[in-house]
């Protein structure tokens, strides 16, 4: 017997309807640049967003087609999201800090047809243009006065097309397992691979962050965007922040310590997120300028750190210096990113600030709608005891199934399960603690040595600005592992120094065998440590 409830397709379309209707007033802060900022709101994003569709159309865009974004988190970016899969065409976030030929390799694979680009990555275009054969039109994102002569095929403006377009424009109605967005994996290893979302994992994704024990996005928070749009959709808040009707500042290009600082001042921004190494950043710039900021004109209630481990050291400093609560949370693109959340149980609240940091420094718990294993090599489901480490799969209605191009659960193992890459131990509260990837995990004798664990050690030493961990090749021990320090500025700081702080807060045996100290660390273009690098630099390095 069926139930006798409405059938209604969850589409994206509704998101941005139920923001305009119920928040319209809601501010929508666009930093286009560092000296223009555009002010708008729910309401009036929704008007832009139907004459982008209706220009869209006009142009020739049909459902299901792939139109691809070179852009920083602003206004224009936000409207291109909700006109390209309200119209039921795909908005595929192109990464700009990738290499030319992974950017060209990605809009090929994807055959995309218009890229709207910000000005900025304007030469980046000129130099790929004539690799990329399926694009009909580049679309600059700028009002005409500002477009200037640029050797690309059929370069539109975007503000044009904003004046063509209808506001009557209707969002058509489809099955909601329609795809809506694209994102491709970063390719540390092998070409990049497109992760296919559909409005319906879309919109429940959208729920969980805003759940009080997800994200806890309300109506109540003025939200600050740190984690670029092309970064897994900015983890997914676009699309909450229409649900629940939140203030959206959007930071452009621009997220320098001092500039996070000045929005979450002027914007009274109470929620922000990014990867640690934005908060980085953003940590040094208060420490530089201590003597002169007034900190507490910070009303930053909850930030959410994930893309990498947050360092204890830093969900201390939040918790100290601001009074911010780091809700350090676990994903990949292939889970649209949000798997699991660091909430605190009801008895955890109560604790020491000191054993609530130790918490919060674990990737947290599984939401529902994520099914969380951990397994070991020969596929045996492993208890969640806090001791046993293995492989972590999940499985759900947000997790990928298959990569663009191939079919149905191709992704998936045998078990039906989604095996991340990712090394964990869960605890018998259910928290996860990420302790490596596989190809990261030093093996030692044996045994395996976490580099994270020894990362997040590292860098609470109060002259350590970044560190890494890799292992190297060991005669006797196969591997071991080597400690890479960026000291802060201005700081000497020596091997012994190091070794000295670490002893007592890991296993004796885990000690890095060989500190070294350089002036940076190299990155992925969404900011994790680029560890295949690093250990091509420092293969064959002597461990003392
Ligand atoms: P990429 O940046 O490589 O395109 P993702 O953003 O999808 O890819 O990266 C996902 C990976 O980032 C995870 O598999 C995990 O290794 C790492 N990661 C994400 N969040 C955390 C976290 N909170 N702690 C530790 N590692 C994390």
């Amino acid at each position: 017997m069926s139930g006798l409830m409405q059938q209604q397709d969850l589409l994206i379309s509704q998101l941005l309807e139920h923001a305009a209707t119920h928040h319209a007033q809601v501010e929508i802060v666009s930093h286009v640049s560092e000296r223009q900022v555009y002010r708008s709101n729910w309401g009036q994003l929704r008007t832009r967003a139907k004459r982008l569709a209706s220009a869209l159309t006009a142009l020739g865009v049909q459902p299901g087609q792939r139109i691809a974004t070179l852009a920083w988190n602003t206004h224009r970016h936000l409207e291109l999201y909700y006109a390209v899969a309200g119209m039921g065409a795909i908005s595929h976030t192109v990464n700009p800090r990738l290499f030319a030929e992974q950017i060209s390799y990605i809009i090929n694979h994807a055959a995309d047809e218009y890229v709207f680009f910000d000005l900025g990555f304007a030469d980046q275009l000129v130099a790929l243009a004539s690799q990329l054969p399926t694009v009909k039109g580049f679309v600059a994102l700028c009002e005409r006065s500002e477009l200037p002569a640029l050797a690309l095929p059929h370069l539109l403006c975007y503000e044009d097309l904003i004046d063509q377009g209808s506001p009557d424009f209707n969002w058509p109605e489809f099955d909601e397992n329609t795809a809506s967005s694209l994102c491709y994996t970063s390719g540390t290893t092998g070409n990049p691979k497109g992760v296919l979302y559909s409005h319906r994992s879309t919109v429940l994704h959208a729920w969980t962050a805003c759940t009080v024990d997800g994200l806890g996005l309300s109506t109540s928070d003025s939200v600050l965007l740190a984690v670029p749009m092309f970064h897994v959709n900015a983890w997914g808040i676009p699309y909450a922040a229409a649900m629940c009707g939140a203030k959206l500042v959007l930071p452009g290009p621009g997220v320098s310590g001092e500039r996070l600082y000045a929005h979450m001042v002027n914007e009274g921004c109470t929620f922000s997120l990014g990867v640690p190494t934005v908060w980085l950043g953003f940590f040094q710039y208060l420490e530089s300028q201590r003597e002169s900021l007034d900190l507490s004109r910070l009303k930053l209630k909850r930030v959410v750190v994930g893309g990498s481990a947050a360092p204890r050291a830093m969900i201390e400093k939040f918790g100290t210096l601001l009074g911010t609560f780091v809700i350090q949370a676990w994903g990949m693109t292939e889970t649209s990113p949000l798997a699991t959340i660091g909430n605190l149980l009801p008895a955890q609240q109560a604790l020491p600030a000191a054993q609530r940091y130790d918490i919060q420094a674990r990737q947290g718990r599984a939401v529902f709608g994520i099914e969380v294993g951990i397994f070991s090599p020969d596929g045996q489901r492993l208890p969640h005891d806090g001791k046993s480490v293995g492989e972590i799969k999940v499985r759900g209605p947000w997790v990928v199934s298959a990569y663009y191009g191939s079919q149905a659960g191709a992704a998936l193992g045998a078990d039906g399960w989604f095996a991340t890459g990712d090394v964990a131990l869960i605890d018998t509260e259910g928290f996860v603690q990420i302790t490596d990837r596989t190809k990261d995990v030093i093996k030692s004798g044996g045994e395996w040595i976490s580099s994270i664990d020894l990362e997040n050690v590292a860098v609470g030493h109060p002259k350590v600005q970044e560190a890494a961990v890799i292992g190297v090749a060991h005669s006797k021990w196969q591997e071991r592992p080597l400690l890479i320090v960026v000291p802060k500025s201005g700081q000497s700081l020596t091997a012994a120094e190091m070794t000295e702080f670490m002893k007592d807060r890991v296993a004796r045996w885990w000690l890095p065998d060989d500190v070294v100290f350089v002036d940076g660390l190299p990155h992925t273009a969404t900011g994790k440590l680029l560890k295949t690098q690093l250990r091509e630099q420092f293969k064959g390095h002597r461990l003392s």
